[in-house]
């Protein structure tokens, strides 16, 4: 039986993450890690591949330039309802965000941690996860692995989660399509678009329309996003603002996708395993899971550093240090968003908030919603 110190289950942002964050705090830990992936990069991952730049400073602190990767810069977020809203510009450094093709990231990612000397093995998919007095068994269909420590970095439908918790996760539920520019769109090439107006329609959430680059080519990416527990009626809100821009739905090939949310009451760890990512939770208000990913990862580093070093891998202290952390902090002032705005289906009050509220949209958004990597690293 191979034996590790650390075993990380998982290869997307959140698990590269906790392995460069642990080769910056502990490499001697590090060298005694196994990645575990069950699919071979460049993956197909359906996602808007949208990163703000709480993400892009994550990254930095990890000495790594996400210039690197084919990216679209939004130089400007609209947030709407009816096609009315708030402009925010890309002056405006927390708001400023680019779009990637996630299959791309997330192979650079993995590239790039190999060329550090970290251990990931792909097409490996882990079937259980064995919490043992001594140690944690992690079972996959050739081999049993053997570690201190296991890492639930395995995204929504994660394994390590199940193993730690019979609580089930509140779902966001999303839709998306990538299609060509429309020359019949109102849409600006270089700005991205948050419409709201489906919470009017019983779809607590919105559409979105991004630009994005593939394979060289300006292209978009539209998509539906609801914390509904019922996936009724999102193809059509969907279909409807994108007839207004000149596409047929129906010619397109659809995505879909679930994305764990973000609660204070967990489960985050257990002992001898912690979870990263979306195995966690991440963000209920627009289900953005990349840049949380990328800071769930320095967390669990160094909480899995100060486990080694007490000898105490209860991890009990992991959910506490997580809300009291930045990205706790917002992500909590998320939630709170999520179940206030999305309470109010009255036609009235949403626009009163997206038509009405610039001000205090763009104050939220800098101050409570964006900004905890910079704020984070100020307080370490
Ligand atoms: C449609 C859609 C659009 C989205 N758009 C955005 C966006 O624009 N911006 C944004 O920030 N977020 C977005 N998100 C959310 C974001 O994609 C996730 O939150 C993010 O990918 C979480 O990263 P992760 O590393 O935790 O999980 P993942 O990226 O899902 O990575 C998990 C990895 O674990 C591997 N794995 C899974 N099970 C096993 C197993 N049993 N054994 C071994 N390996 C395993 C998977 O193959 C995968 O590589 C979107 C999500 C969806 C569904």
């Amino acid at each position: 039986m191979e034996n590790y110190d650390v075993i990380i289950i998982g290869a997307g942002p959140a698990g590269i993450s906790t392995a460069l964050h642990l080769q910056q705090i502990a490499p001697e830990l590090a060298s005694r890690t196994l990645i575990l992936e069950k699919a071979q990069h460049p993956r197909l991952k359906p996602c808007a591949g949208g990163i703000l730049p709480d993400g892009i400073h994550v990254l930095r602190d990890l000495g790594l330039d996400c210039n690197e990767v084919p990216h679209v810069r939004a130089v400007v977020a609209n947030f709407q309802f009816e096609g009315r809203g708030v402009a925010a510009t890309a002056r405006d450094e927390s708001i400023a965000f680019i779009v990637v093709y996630r299959p791309e990231l997330d192979a650079w990612l993995v590239q790039k941690a190999r060329e550090r000397g970290l251990n990931i093995r792909e097409k490996v998919p882990v079937q259980q996860v064995l919490p043992r007095e001594s140690g944690v068994e992690v079972v996959t269909p050739d081999q049993v692995f053997r570690a201190q420590v296991v890492v639930g970095a395995d995204g929504a439908h994660s394994v390590v989660r199940r193993a730690v918790s019979k609580r089930r996760p509140r779902f966001a539920r999303t839709i998306l399509l990538w299609v060509p520019p429309s020359p019949c769109s109102s849409h600006q090439p270089d700005q991205a678009y948050f419409e709201f107006s489906c919470i009017a329609k019983g779809i607590p959430g919105y559409v979105w329309d991004f630009p994005v680059e593939l394979e060289g080519r300006p292209m978009r990416c539209w998509g539906v996003y609801t914390v509904s527990q019922s996936a009724d009626g999102m193809r059509n809100v969907l279909q409807e603002i994108m007839a207004e821009h000149g596409y047929r739905l129906e010619e397109h090939r659809l995505y879909g996708g679930i994305i764990p949310q973000f609660a204070p009451e967990g489960p985050f760890a257990a002992p001898r395993a912690l979870l990263v990512g979306d195995a966690a939770g991440v963000d209920p208000f627009y289900g953005e899971g990349i840049a949380p990913a990328l800071g769930y990862g320095r967390l669990a580093a160094l909480a899995i550093a100060d486990a080694f070093a007490r000898g105490d891998f209860s991890f009990q202290n992991y959910r506490y240090a997580l809300l009291r952390s930045e990205l706790g902090k917002t992500l909590r002032w998320r939630l709170f968003a999520t179940q206030t705005v999305y309470r109010f289906s009255s036609p009235a009050v949403q626009r009163l908030i997206w038509q009405r509220s610039g001000g205090i949209i763009h104050w939220t958004i800098e101050h409570l919603f964006t900004g905890w990597a910079r704020r984070g690293k100020r307080h370490k």
